[in-house]
């Protein structure tokens, strides 16, 4: 690697768009969950021309790129691998432009720009961008990963909300097609090319997103269900009877409870004794309080349905918002401290999750019986984050283990049961090996013939998808 590269990536972006030290770079080198390698340097363009200036620095020396946002990613794709070799190109300086039309509800923003400022500045006008989750993501890591989160049920995902984009290619050339517009059939719609595609066809640099009226209440309720087939039920009621203001239906499994309230002491126990399924169920609207009470029509429909439902039914508890909504945030970090872990985020045609979760349980209790399943997700799309904890000492090879039982999950979770190795984190390193193996090559030749135009020196990204 020469110097050249580092001293032109400077001219390009001033001193304070390039780290080079280990101290400086380290934050940059390792995900939130996978992804531990070494980068040359990081750059961090402020504008859309500077970005442009280090992909074609970058092209012209043949030195691989990965774009970065938040890295809250969870496939090990924003980070560099262990080469030294690749270039991290955060868009973190590219955070200043967030431009309402309240009239149109569109907004033009920065793909550098966190959900977190976004939100805090739709909120001054009574809206929000409900794409939401439990971590701080940038605008332009959502449009590449299409994220989902908890309201996708409602709102739908990124892919949903998008109107436009940015992006510059590989090579700095820039293509712009900000659409403002929510209907425009006039061929090829070329911001589907760069969102869920992790960043491997163009680097986001701004999009135009369609935004929501906040909702002016919300009433959430806890139920404890006996089953995975009695969660269903629930789901085929509030859908039937409330689907109209239904926006999270979030499933946590008791032992994912049980890790959040051993970790989090400071929350309150909902259950005195632990349901198998705990449901967030949360209704919201824009009508105000006083046209119609959304806590008494949950608690009348949950009423009824506990009646009809009997013994299904273990509990059910309507309250704070906020203090169910930490439960159910909290359930990522609290089994990262519970053991030794590998994650899966996985979906399958909902009416299958309790026969793929009883199919993975068997799976366990017969070949590993000392591995842990907690489970939890968006049950409402389908969506299951299956966590299988252990030990540390209980496994010799911790690689070879959880290569195997990604094999057999994935497995069964795709081939079985028709559903995704990747229902919402997308591809990276972690789960490459899983797209290789389940993508039609014809997806992948399509892919290679985009990429050829994208990025022809083939820097982008750390994922393969052609
Ligand atoms: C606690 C927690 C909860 C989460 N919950 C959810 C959830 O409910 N639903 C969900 O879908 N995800 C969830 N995630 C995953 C993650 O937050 C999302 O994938 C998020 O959208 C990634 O955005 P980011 O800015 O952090 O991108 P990064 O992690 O920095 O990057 C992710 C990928 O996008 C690429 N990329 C980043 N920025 C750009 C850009 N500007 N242009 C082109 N490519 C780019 C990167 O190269 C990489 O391939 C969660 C993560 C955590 C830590």
């Amino acid at each position: 690697m020469s110097d050249a590269l580092i001293e032109e990536l400077r001219a390009a972006l001033g001193e304070r768009g390039v780290l080079l030290q280990p101290e400086d770079r380290v934050r940059y080198e390792q995900g939130w969950r996978y992804g531990d390698g070494v980068a040359r340097c990081v750059a961090r363009p402020a504008t859309t021309d500077e970005v442009a200036a280090a992909l074609r620095i970058c092209a012209r020396h043949g030195t691989r790129v990965v774009p970065q946002g938040a890295n809250t990613g969870l496939v090990a794709a924003s980070t560099p691998d262990t080469s030294g070799e690749m270039v991290v190109l955060s868009l973190e300086r590219c955070n200043r432009t967030i431009e309402l039309d309240e009239r149109d509800r569109t907004v033009l923003v920065d793909g550098g720009v966190l959900l977190s400022q976004l939100n805090e500045r739709l909120a001054e006008h009574g809206m929000w961008f409900p794409v939401d989750l439990g971590a701080d993501p940038q605008v332009g890591g959502m449009v590449a990963t299409n994220t989902g989160g908890t309201r996708l049920l409602k709102y739908g995902d990124v892919r949903h909300n998008l109107l436009g984009v940015e992006v510059v290619l590989g090579d700095g050339r820039v293509v712009s097609q900000l659409n403002r517009l929510r209907k425009n059939n006039t061929g090829l719609d070329v911001k589907h090319l760069f969102c869920g595609t992790t960043g491997v066809f163009g680097v986001v640099t701004r999009a135009v997103l369609q935004v929501a009226p906040k909702p002016a209440q919300r009433a959430t309720a806890l139920v404890g269900c006996r089953d995975g087939d009695a969660v269903l039920a629930l789901l085929g009621a509030v859908e039937q009877h409330l689907g109209d203001v239904l926006s999270a239906f979030e499933v946590i499994g008791r032992e994912a409870l049980d890790a959040v309230l051993r970790h989090q002491p400071e929350l309150r126990r909902p259950f005195d004794e632990l349901p198998d399924y705990a449901v967030l169920v949360e209704l919201s609207t824009t009508l105000p309080a006083g046209s119609l009470e959304l806590d008494d029509v949950l608690e009348e429909r949950l009423g009824a349905h506990l009646e009809e439902a009997g013994d299904a039914i273990a509990d059910v508890l309507i309250g704070s918002s906020d203090e169910f909504w930490q439960l159910r945030h909290h359930i990522s970090e609290s089994l990262r401290s519970d053991g030794r872990m590998l994650a899966f985020d996985v979906s399958v045609p909902r009416s299958s999750l309790p026969a793929f979760t009883a199919r993975v349980r068997d799976l366990l209790a017969a070949e590993h019986a000392f591995v842990r399943l907690c489970d939890y997700g968006h049950w409402g799309d389908g969506g299951s984050h299956l966590n299988l904890l252990w030990n540390d000492g209980d496994v010799a090879d911790e690689a070879a283990f959880k290569a195997a039982l990604q094999d057999r999950i994935y497995e069964l979770a795709v081939r079985e049961f028709a559903g995704s190795y990747s229902a919402e984190h997308g591809i990276g390193p972690h789960n490459q090996r899983f797209y290789d193996s389940y993508t039609d090559p014809a997806v992948k030749r399509l892919c290679s013939v985009l990429g050829v135009h994208c990025d022809p020196n083939r820097v982008l990204g750390t994922a393969r998808l052609y």
